[in-house]
């Protein structure tokens, strides 16, 4: 499976694990995958287990990441979590724009580019997700909620920053429902995103950044996704929470 760009599978935790059920997730992670180079890996627990989670995978090659963040640095926003407040914790990504959070906490498309920026000017590479409904696909409106999602969110972007940020494909009717886009549909959609970086950057940047897949990877499915040209990832939900499942998902995308 030889490609430039270096694959990174994140594990996106969700709202699941204790302190303790997240320390135990992570250092069996750590078991299994301490030493894997070859794939960036990736796992994001929830606020509250971030802590500890840090003190086990930090001397791995693991790296950690959020599923949200404030697009503001500080101040009065009850309820919020900042960059910098991520960054204490080695916080190298944070997930944004997730389609949980564009369903259920309204976000759009123009705070989930404030929150690249922010991102970005906090050093934190992000993981955008952009993707299409079932209804969106099936009305023929794939490409335009995609072009639209992808253009708002990276709107003023530097091209180096660009190149710092991850794009994750999810298309809704995948996530969480056992349905994955076949190899071709992913390939096609990624195609298609690569293809959108090119008008809004250049063709040099396009080809550096990673375009991970999401909606229910599974390890049965996960090295056929990974060996399309323009699939350089995966963003797992449901199988990252164990042990056995995530790593067999990172083990079997090795070359
Ligand atoms: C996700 O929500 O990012 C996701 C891809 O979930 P799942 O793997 O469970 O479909």
């Amino acid at each position: 499976m030889e490609k430039d760009r270096k694959l990174i599978i994140a594990g996106n935790w969700k709202m699941n694990k204790t302190v303790a059920e997240a320390r135990d997730l992570a250092k069996g992670l750590r078991m299994e995958l301490a030493n894997i180079k070859d794939i960036d890996v990736v796992v994001c627990p929830a606020f509250t287990a971030i802590g500890e989670v840090s003190k086990e995978i930090i001397e791995s090659d693991i790296r950690l990441g959020a599923q949200n963040m404030s697009e503001q640095g500080g101040g009065a926003y009850t309820g919020e979590i900042s960059a910098l407040m991520l960054k204490e914790f080695i916080v190298r990504y944070v997930i944004l724009g997730h389609s949980e959070r564009r369903q259920f906490q309204n976000e759009s498309d123009e705070l989930i580019n404030k929150k690249v920026i922010a991102a970005h000017g906090a050093s934190m590479k992000p993981i955008l997700c952009v993707g299409e409904t079932l209804e969106q696909r099936e009305a023929g409106e794939m490409e335009n909620v995609i072009s639209t999602q992808v253009k708002g969110c990276l709107a003023g972007l530097s091209n180096s920053q660009m190149e710092e940020t991850i794009i994750a494909y999810e298309p809704v009717w995948a996530i969480g429902t056992g349905k994955t886009a076949t190899s071709e549909q992913a390939q096609e959609v990624h195609a298609f995103i690569r293809a959108q970086v090119v008008d809004l950057f250049d063709e040099a940047t396009a080809r550096r950044v990673r375009i991970q897949y999401g909606g229910s990877v599974k390890p049965g499915n996960a090295r056929e996704l990974m060996g399309q040209p323009d699939v350089d990832g995966a963003l797992v939900g449901g199988a990252s929470l164990e042990v056995r499942s995530f790593s067999d998902i990172v083990k079997n995308c090795l070359n």
